[in-house]
């Protein structure tokens, strides 16, 4: 029996490692989390809980709340505010860092080390005016952020569980507190590496390129440092590629995509007011703060880029011009290789056709043109047998388009011609590439609204579709309609 009275669970026995905390004061700042008062469980994420070797019914042990907190330190915890700085907005800030979070350690379980990382943990050194603090109303975008994108198979952080609090937070009104924790293969940003190259500190910034391939690129770790440092550059820019290509597939926009909110991994990092299209509209900015659309959903590949240039600057320390370029020239082939590959699978193409791209480009014209649901379209289009009037479809389409989209179908229905699977097996792979459920803003919005009003339900509906948007959940079609137009272009707050 524990102290408390419970029955012995994992979590007494989960033994936090402190890798990151070891490499020392250059990579941040030993810091105690400033826990809420009197907290309690919102939504626990059992998927996350297994991923780091948790037992679900650990979630009963009276110290849950004040774990998932920072009220109590799991075994091994050494607290972190980690130091990073970066490009906001395509300008340098020297003064970043981990403001109200808090890397509490690294989990080893099933052979995969686990980043866990508490956000809403009060003031850091790295702070400035901030209140150390984060909104349950951020909380749970981020916390559906990272379940939605994993279960698309995009590569994202996730959350292990969110707590609440009365304490109040000042944003644009007042809130509540409340706290998250991420869990990530790592916390190493772009701006990690920026940090030590702007500060020289350049012995420190070998340890970093060691570090991560350490964990990620093993078969390079008793290279020289050179050839480490160029083959982590070229793993992340093969990873961003793929992330970009994944976001521009399924219609996600981040929003703020600053060099210190990318991750070194590839994962989509740090979640502020971002979007998944409703309408399929290209030049989408999520971001109400973004006035000129630098982040915009369509600008989001080329700013990758951008930030991949800025990484590969901080990179020039290690490495010749020549190599850098080399690197970042594989960005390009490498984005429009995965997406032609993801939209291929939207389409339910198999095999690959010269004319694909086009076909492709073809119908995200009309889909722009027409002011279609970029999701429902494609949900529908997993329906489609060649039959005709395809109804269901022009259903979606304003009629001005309809010609144009049996024009597009007649060239669909030609391009099928040349697959050998059936349209059973077809419908069926696009069912599982075309989701049913997406992280649409107004129904985060209605989760949002319950959750302040301490109804969690809705919170708990949504993640539970989410992690499964591919199936059909009979009975909850209300959560897979697109938004009336009052419900498109929400404007989201960027503070959290
Ligand atoms: P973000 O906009 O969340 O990417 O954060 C940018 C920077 O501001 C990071 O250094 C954060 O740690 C810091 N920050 C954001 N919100 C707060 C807050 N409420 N208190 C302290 N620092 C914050
Ligand atoms: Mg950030």
């Amino acid at each position: 029996m524990t102290k408390s009275g419970a029955q012995t669970s994992s979590l007494d026995q989960l033994h936090l490692q402190h890798h990151y905390a070891d490499l020392g004061p250059a990579f941040g700042t030993p810091t105690p989390p400033a826990p809420l008062q009197n907290p309690h469980q919102i939504h626990v994420n059992q998927q996350v809980m297994a991923l780091i070797g948790l037992d679900t019914k650990d979630v009963e042990h009276p110290d849950w709340p004040l774990y998932t907190t920072g009220a109590k330190l799991f075994a091994g915890s050494e607290p972190t505010a980690m130091k990073y700085t970066g490009h906001q907005f395509g300008g340098y800030n020297p003064e970043l860092g981990d403001g109200r979070a808090l890397l509490l350690g690294e989990a080893e379980h099933a052979g995969k080390r686990w980043d866990l990382h508490l956000k809403g943990a009060g003031k850091t050194p790295y702070s400035r005016f901030g209140d150390g603090r984060a909104v349950l109303r951020s909380t749970i975008r981020e916390y559906l952020a990272g379940e939605a994108l994993t279960a698309l198979r995009i590569r994202s952080t996730r959350a292990l569980s969110i707590a609440g609090s009365n304490e109040p937070v000042a944003r644009e009104k007042m809130e509540t507190g409340a706290a998250l924790i991420r869990v990530a293969r790592t916390h190493i940003r772009f701006g990690h590496f920026e940090y030590l190259f702007y500060t020289r500190q350049l012995d420190a910034q070998k340890r970093l390129v060691e570090f991560v391939c350490e964990q990620f690129i093993p078969d390079v770790k008793d290279q020289p440092i050179q050839q480490q440092a160029e083959a982590l550059l070229r793993f992340t820019v093969q990873r961003s590629a793929e992330l970009a290509a994944g976001w521009q597939s399924v219609g996600f926009a981040h929003g703020v995509l600053n060099t210190d909110n990318m991750s070194i991994i590839g994962d989509t990092f740090d979640f502020g007011p971002y979007g998944f299209l409703d309408d399929y509209e290209p030049g989408f900015i999520c971001n109400h703060s973004d006035h000129t659309g630098r982040y915009a959903f369509d600008a989001q590949p080329g700013v990758v880029l951008w930030n991949l240039n800025a990484l590969a600057h901080a990179f020039s320390s290690l490495l010749d011009t020549e190599v850098l370029k080399d690197c970042l020239g594989e960005f390009q082939p490498l984005l429009i290789d995965y997406y032609a590959g993801l939209m291929r699978a939207k389409l339910g193409l198999e095999m690959e056709d010269d004319g694909d791209q086009q076909l492709c480009a073809d119908l995200l014209e009309l889909l722009e043109h027409g002011r279609v649901d970029y999701s429902l379209f494609f949900r529908a289009l997993s329906h489609y047998a060649g039959e005709r009037p395809a109804g269901t479809l022009e259903a979606l389409v304003s009629p001005s388009q309809h010609e144009a989209l049996g024009n597009w179908l007649q060239r669909y229905d030609q391009r099928l011609q040349k697959e050998t699977r059936s349209v059973q097996e077809r419908s069926r792979a696009m069912l599982a590439t075309n989701p049913k459920f997406v992280l649409r803003n107004y129904l985060a919005q209605k989760v949002i609204e319950a959750a302040e009003a301490g109804d969690y339900q809705p919170l708990s509906v949504f993640f539970d579709l989410l992690q499964a948007p591919f199936d059909e959940h009979p009975g909850f079609e209300e959560w897979a309609a697109a938004p009336t137009d009052a419900g498109k272009h929400l404007p989201i707050s960027c503070s959290s």
